[in-house]
């Protein structure tokens, strides 16, 4: 899954609208949390409800978002 549209931000978590790579289905989490690691590890292994594929496993490029905040910078 990939992010297409950042819904809101409280500190660093997020919702956000997905869309799978795979089947094109969109959903909408609440449990992002705008860090690096997030980012780069988890939304890439998410899997998509409708067809339970991830980036990882469709073996799509990895894009990952720029963060909202620095690393290091406490909020
Ligand atoms: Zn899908």
């Amino acid at each position: 899954m990939k992010i297409t549209k950042m819904i809101s931000q409280n500190r660093r978590d997020f919702s956000a609208e997905y869309t799978c790579e795979g089947c094109g289905n969109k959903e909408i989490d609440d449990s992002g949390y705008d860090d690096k690691y997030y980012h780069e590890n988890v939304i890439p292994n998410k899997k998509c409800n409708n067809c339970k594929e991830s980036t990882i496993t469709l073996g799509k490029p990895i894009e990952p978002q720029v963060t909202k905040y620095p690393e290091h910078y406490v909020i």
